[in-house]
């Protein structure tokens, strides 16, 4: 009999794809049961009806994934405590926000043999310093989780366009071979890395460098200057990846959820694009404005966690050594004009 059950914690546009991917696998592989559970944030649409139903009757995520077919084996769950009653294998994909929230409602849910993974990218922070996501899941609800993080804009994979992407763990190397069979597809290539703070501090902070990428765009600045702009992104990245945990391998960086990931999200993701509108109004427009205008219910992550990060490089003292990171916060929030995302290397980096 199969062993393992998934339930999808989140339904938005990469939750929707991911739940598509996943129940690709579980009717092929006889470990796992057919039927995966996706957990639905519920919301009445202008038709009157319940998202929930919607999807379950017509097996598309017409608001966050229109057009695409889940899979029948997808069944969609208002309900969080009854989405993960049953499952031992529990996918997280929500925008980060709102994790600490729903972790609190899962706590003595879960199934207590449950692993789980995170696909969020971003952080918290606490009183006690920066707390990555896939941390806060298992302090808070006791279970091993490792995380998925790659270029992998939503969209792209949805029609299965060929990506890869970065499955890191710490400790047991089955645990992460088991998640990599679910995501793993011809057009979907997965691979294990044991660096999970350094696969998840990727996925985190390329958000932040893909922001400053849009105001590039924005100010018509022109290739070299992004190029640039995502060079000196990555090697910030870098930095404060190994300043947070020293145990951050430089490979990691070379893997999808390193430079492969910035690329695609400074080429082609949303908050790229948010941030070039915000720079073409001259920083006149908020983020929540042109949010909520441009990605119908779709959430950005890179101005909270340039917030985020913004916190703990003061906290330490090192607000100097990360001119990018510390720019991209001061122009979101209107403190700095977009244009001051180049003269910002007029301040010349005490490290790195
Ligand atoms: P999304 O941006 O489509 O976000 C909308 C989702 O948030 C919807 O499901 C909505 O119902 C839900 N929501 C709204 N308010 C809520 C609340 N108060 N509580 C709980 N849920 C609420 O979501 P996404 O694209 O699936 O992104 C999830 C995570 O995946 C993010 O961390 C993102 O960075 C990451 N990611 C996204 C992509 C992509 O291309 N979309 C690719 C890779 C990683
Ligand atoms: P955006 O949220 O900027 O669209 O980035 C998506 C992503 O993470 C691609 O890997």
């Amino acid at each position: 009999p199969p062993t393992f059950k998934v339930t999808v914690v989140g339904s938005g546009n990469w939750g929707s794809v991911a739940s598509k991917l996943i129940a690709s696998n579980t009717l092929k592989l006889s470990s796992f049961h057919d039927e995966v559970k996706m957990w639905v944030f519920e919301e009445t649409l202008p038709s009157g009806e319940k998202l929930t139903d919607v999807i379950n009757d017509t097996n598309e995520n017409v608001k966050y994934l229109p057009g695409i077919k889940l899979g029948r084996n997808v069944v969609a769950d208002p309900d969080l405590e009854n989405a993960v009653r049953d499952a031992n294998m529990l996918v997280f994909v929500t925008p980060h926000q709102f994790m600490e929230g729903i972790c609190k409602k899962l706590i003595g849910k879960i199934r207590s043999d449950s692993q789980a993974i995170s696909l969020i990218k971003g952080m918290e922070v606490k009183k006690e310093g920066p707390c990555m996501i896939s941390t806060l899941i298992s302090q808070q609800l006791g279970v091993n989780c490792c995380v998925l993080m790659g270029a992998n804009i939503a969209n792209e994979i949805a029609v299965e366009k060929f990506s890869e992407a970065t499955v890191g763990y710490r400790g047991n190397r089955e645990i992460a071979e088991n998640w990599v069979q679910l995501f793993s597809t011809p057009y979907f290539m997965v691979s294990a890395c044991q660096d999970v703070e350094g696969v998840e501090l990727c996925g985190t902070l390329k958000n932040v460098v893909a922001i400053a990428a849009g105001f590039v765009d924005g100010l018509d600045m022109g290739n070299n200057t992004k190029a640039a702009i995502m060079r000196i992104g990555l090697r910030e990245m870098k930095a404060f990846s190994k300043l947070l945990f020293s145990s951050v391998k430089d490979s990691t960086f070379f893997e999808s959820c390193g430079v492969a990931d910035l690329i695609t999200t400074c080429l082609g993701g949303r908050n790229r694009k948010c941030a070039e509108a915000f720079a073409k109004n001259g920083g006149k427009r908020s983020f929540d404005e042109l949010e909520a205008e441009m990605l119908q219910g779709q959430k950005l992550q890179g101005v909270s966690t340039a917030k985020e990060v913004y916190e703990v490089l003061k906290h330490k003292g090192w607000l100097e050594m990360f001119p990018l990171f510390t720019t991209v916060h001061e122009i979101c929030t209107g403190r700095l004009p977009p244009t001051s995302i180049v003269e910002y290397s007029e301040h010349t980096p005490k490290f790195p």
